[in-house]
């Protein structure tokens, strides 16, 4: 959640309505124009007075119809899951399962039983798990939009109401709502849904997901959005997280246009990544499996920079064996052999959002900041050891080169205790840069590691002191925030000056604007999802070194992350209106 902020002087805070611009979590770069369709996501009311008038108390027969609702709503979920792909079909999929959950129809019952009505039975139970969700909080806690959207179209199906939904008009539109449920958002024309905004949602909430795989334009967590008149032109730009109303029409079709020669450039480019004047950035993958590590080498990679080992064992109740290991280091390992890529390698970083049964200490009193990443190895030696010689082992095996990084180092001598047995396997060794402490001296770490990656994830978590996760904290969890920035230009400098690698591989990499502003400060690589490396390429080769260097000075000047945004855009600006050279 973040601030409404008044662009025209004339607004004051007090009038809401008439707020120009509004801000929230820029989730999927892109400018649109187009008028606002408000979506309602509710279903009829009469029907729902109506049954609340009349639904079923007796068990036999109200767990029945209670059934066939379920049912239907399933198949209504697998139904759209089959007419789309991707994340898009996964997350119906999910959806559909959970509408089948035996522990929401055992819910029902118990309440049934205790004498509410079938209405109150559902309601009642969608709020058990609703509240449950939020209390774990992170990923779970972003699936409560579709609790309640399987909670809407169970209520519809018991009313015979229509399920309620998206209904589109055949010209441009921006999608505006309190939050969007998967089902209103999978499938969705591109061509006709221009831009998604929504109150509420986190980077991470399904409309994030649906909208980068769809590429539209996207901003979430955005105050005040439902104020937006319906049918009015707004102007989004999901790259600065705003939405601007009434923008003056030549100025946003301007925007709109470079918006669109930018994504041209992006589809176009083929890598390797440089700035324009020719200086080098290797830009890498994010992968968490075999299957992502093949699939990277699709896109205009030099490599893996993050290979999230933790992933592979979130559901394993024991700790893989090391062969077993080894198997599986191997197959991501294997598709980078032939190219000469190196593929960084992060040990295990259970703990926190990422819960391992065989490794994460249970009954923390606070996760984030407990036990985790590195940090298991002092209790458990082997874990790390058993690791370390499967990567070994995986990296002979397939003559690619691994180089191994720690999670959540805080101090030189955990790096030196890591770097050394990571050595003695034959193998580069780094640590990430998560922790504060650890950019602050990065200088002193970088004496005993071979490189650093910067974490900016948590770097601006533990930073900021602000849950990553928590939707209604994104504006502090923003990387562009200046006292993160300032760390990241520390260890670069760092990193320069001991004439080793500084990369980032944390979300901050994979935007085009802020990769700018990274590479200026002297950062030698950036890893990032797959799909955003196009874009940050063609960026990057728009720009010279010294345009980034006048972008990071301009950004570590800034007051606030707004302001930081604002005046990188100015810095470009400039220099693309300046002649060019090269
Ligand atoms: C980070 O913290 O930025 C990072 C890359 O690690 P993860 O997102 O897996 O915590
Ligand atoms: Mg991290």
């Amino acid at each position: 959640m973040v601030t409404a902020d008044s662009v025209d002087p004339a607004d004051t805070a007090a009038d809401t309505a008439s707020v120009r611009t509004r801000r929230g979590t820029p989730v999927v770069p892109g400018v649109a124009h187009a008028p606002v369709l408000r979506v309602a996501t509710e279903v009829d009311p009469a029907a729902v007075a109506a049954l609340r008038a009349s639904a079923p108390t007796e068990e036999e027969p109200a767990l029945a119809a209670y059934d066939a609702a379920a049912a239907a709503v399933a198949d209504g979920y697998v139904a759209r899951a089959a007419r789309v792909e991707g994340a898009a079909a996964q997350v119906l999929t999910a959806s559909a399962g959970l509408a089948r959950d035996r522990g929401l129809r055992s819910g029902v019952r118990k309440q049934l039983r205790g004498g509410a009505d079938l209405l109150g039975a559902v309601e009642s139970t969608v709020d058990t798990f609703v509240a449950l969700f939020e209390q774990q909080g992170g990923l779970m806690a972003e699936r409560v939009a579709d609790l309640r959207d399987i909670e809407r179209r169970l209520v519809a199906r018991l009313a015979g109401a229509p399920e309620p939904g998206v209904v589109l008009p055949g010209t441009p539109v921006v999608l505006v709502a309190a939050d969007l449920a998967p089902s209103d958002t999978a499938g969705l024309d591109p061509a006709v849904v221009v831009g998604l905004v929504t109150e509420r949602g986190g980077a991470t909430s399904h409309t994030a997901i649906i909208a980068r795989q769809l590429g539209i334009p996207c901003v979430v967590g955005v105050v005040g959005a439902l104020e937006l008149p319906d049918g009015e032109p707004v102007l989004v730009d999901g790259a600065a997280g705003t939405v601007e109303l009434a923008p003056d029409a030549d100025e946003a079709r301007a925007r709109v246009r470079v918006d669109a020669e930018l994504r041209a450039a992006t589809a176009a480019w083929t890598g390797p990544a440089a700035t324009r004047d020719g200086v080098r950035v290797k830009l890498l993958a994010n992968v968490a499996d075999p299957a992502s590590a093949q699939a990277a080498t699709s896109e205009p990679v030099e490599g893996v920079g993050l290979f999230r080992t933790e992933l592979s064992f979130l559901d394993r109740p024991t700790e893989p064996t090391v062969a077993e290991q080894a198997d599986l280091y191997a197959e991501v390992l294997a598709p980078y052999a032939d190219r000469g890529q190196h593929v960084v390698v992060r040990t295990l970083d259970a703990g926190s959002d990422k819960p391992i049964a065989f490794a994460t200490h249970e009954g923390e009193e606070n996760p984030a900041l407990g036990v985790r990443g590195l940090r298991l190895a002092a209790h458990n030696p082997a874990l790390l050891a058993h690791q370390l010689d499967a990567v070994a082992q995986a990296a002979e095996r397939t003559g690619t080169e691994a180089w191994v990084m720690a999670p959540m180092v805080a101090t030189r001598d955990e790096a030196a205790a890591f770097a050394e047995q990571v050595h003695a396997r034959g193998l580069k060794a780094g640590a990430m840069v998560e922790v504060p402490a650890v950019a602050v001296l990065a200088h002193r770490v970088l004496e005993v590691v071979d490189f650093l990656s910067i974490g900016t994830n948590d770097l601006t978590q533990y930073t900021m002191a602000a849950d990553r996760l928590a939707s209604d904290l994104a504006h502090l969890t923003d990387p562009w925030q200046p006292a993160v920035l300032h760390l990241v230009a520390i260890t670069a400098a760092a990193g320069q000056q001991a004439g080793k690698p500084v990369g980032v591989c944390g979300e901050a990499a994979a935007d085009p604007l802020l990769a700018c502003a990274l590479v200026g400060m002297g950062i030698t690589s950036l890893s990032m999802a797959p799909s955003a490396v196009r874009a940050v390429g063609a960026m990057l080769a728009r720009v010279t070194a010294d345009e980034c260097h006048q972008v990071a000075e301009a950004v570590l000047a800034a007051s606030d992350p707004t302001a930081a945004r604002a005046a990188a855009r100015a810095v470009l600006a400039a220099a693309e209106g300046a002649p060019q050279e090269g």
